[in-house]
Parts: structure tokens; sequence; C-alpha cells
């Protein structure tokens, strides 16, 4: 759906931000609960690690509430449209539901798109400023 080289393929086919290649998660499946969201530490086709810093994936907190809110709004509308003498507890058991539902989703997801809002495609092979990093650092 999406072509290769661009964010929305690497979220929607959770493949490798660097090469668009390699799994991202342990598990594809967000619903397996005992690795629901896990990463890899390194990409198994490119090699380039996915965990830059400790920590880095806290910020998909920030992903995560964003698309909670896109979830709650949509819910809210398709209730209104769908069923439009819907009591107020038709809207806040259908909300809540859907959230708990599609929690485990939104998880998943909020740990691509932060991976994708500061890794930039860059093909299996280093690039020529990876390789010169590379030799700066094993110069000391
Ligand atoms: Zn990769």
């Amino acid at each position: 759906m999406f072509s290769k080289g661009t964010k929305l393929f690497s979220i929607a086919h959770s493949k490798c931000p660097h090469c668009h290649e390699g799994e991202f998660f342990v598990d594809p499946n967000p619903y397996n609960f005992l690795k629901a969201g896990d990463l890899l530490e390194r990409c198994p086709v490119c090699d380039r690690r996915y965990t830059p810093e400790p920590g880095f994936y806290y910020g998909g907190m920030y992903v995560s509430y964003a698309l909670g809110v896109a979830l709650f709004v949509s819910i809210y509308v398709a209730i209104l449209v769908l069923y439009p003498s819907a009591t107020m507890w038709t809207y806040v058991i259908g909300v809540v539901v859907g959230l708990v539902i599609f929690a485990p989703v939104i998880y998943k997801y909020s740990k691509i798109i932060w991976a994708n809002l500061f890794f930039a495609y860059k093909g299996v092979e280093r690039t020529p400023k990876e390789l010169a990093e590379q030799a700066a650092r094993a110069k000391g």
C-alpha cells in the first residue's frame, strides 16, 4: 500500500525504521501478551540498534496518548452517527470497551511511530556518514 522508503511503510508493516526490511518487534502480533511491544535489540537485516539510549521509548507515551484520543473521537463520532438516540452510558461503555480492545494495538504502534519520528530511512548498507562515525569511534 505504501512504498518502501516512506515512514508509513515501516509503520504499517512493522519493519526496521532504518532499512525497512528487518522485523522491528519480537512478535508483530500485538495480542501476544507475553511479548507485546517487545522490540528486538538490533535489526536482523541491517544490524542498526533500535534503542539509541535507555528509556528512549518512554516518549512513545505521547504517541500513545494521541492515538488514544483519535480512537476516542472515532468511537464517539461513530456512535453519534450510527445511533443518534444513544444514551450517555452507550458512549461511555463504547469508548471504554474500544480503548480496552485496542490498547495492545495502540501500544505497539506508539513504539514504531515514535521510532520513525527519530530514525530516517537509510537502506541496508551503511551510509558514508555512518562509516565515518564508525571509523572515528574505532580510532578512539
Ligand atoms: Zn534494518
